[in-house]
């Protein structure tokens, strides 16, 4: 797999003295049943804006991010789980998590896998965001909050940064692309890990770059896409 090119602005030096991996915590495939890109075309466009290891979260499956990694794409596999309580994010799993069951359930589950909790765009309501009650059951266990989501609003983004704060997590950022477009729109860079335990380690090094999706991306997303072959 190609290495991703040094990062503009920073100094040929420190670049020989750590390789960064830049990353983009939510991004959805042609997998998830409102997003319309095929997995192939997310990886290859994930690539060009240097993108790597390429985190999948799809609605429910993980159908998506497996089959990028047997064709030799560095991808985190993750979920986006729908639960009894809303939705909640899994990084770093072996396995896909069923949906529906409680939020703490799911917790449970992701963890037993060796994953991480990722709380992502806390307060919105309007996309199934885990209930408050919720997010009070699992707060031990919630490894990272999505401290701005490239869809939410700026409001909501500031109330997670808070929400991340008070429960002691590490903070996340994702673009939560369901397009070519909005991949990518915000990411981290960070050193390189290997894992989800030296992953969140490392994390706390790491250089959060925040940038929002056109209206009209979040717009059509909100809608809904149309489902399409997945490769
Ligand atoms: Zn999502």
């Amino acid at each position: 797999m190609p290495r991703a090119p040094a990062r503009a602005g920073t100094p040929a030096n420190l670049d020989r003295l750590v390789q960064l991996a830049r990353i983009d915590l939510h991004v959805h495939t042609a997998a998830s049943f409102d997003c319309d890109v095929p997995p192939g075309d997310v990886a290859k466009h994930a690539l060009k804006l240097g993108l790597s290891p390429l985190f999948v979260t799809d609605h429910d499956t993980i159908e998506g991010a497996l089959r990028l990694k047997a064709i030799g794409w560095s991808v985190v596999v993750g979920q986006e789980i729908s639960t009894a309580d809303g939705d909640v994010i899994g990084l770093f799993l072996e396995s896909a998590v069923p949906a529906g069951m409680s939020a703490s359930e799911t917790a449970r589950q992701i963890k037993a896998q060796g994953g991480l909790v990722y709380l992502q765009h806390p307060f919105d309501r309007r996309r199934h965001a885990l209930s408050e009650k919720a997010i009070e059951a699992i707060m031990e266990q919630i490894d990272l909050v999505e401290v701005f989501n490239g869809r939410s609003s700026s409001e909501l983004n500031a109330k997670a940064d808070a929400l991340c704060a008070s429960l002691g997590a590490a903070p996340g950022v994702g673009s939560d692309a369901h397009s070519i477009r909005a991949l990518g729109r915000c990411f981290i860079e960070m050193p390189e890990f290997s894992g989800s335990a030296d992953f969140l380690v490392k994390l706390g090094r790491g250089r959060l770059v925040r940038r929002t999706s056109p209206w009209r991306m979040r717009l059509r997303t909100a809608m809904g896409g149309s489902r399409k072959p997945l490769f």
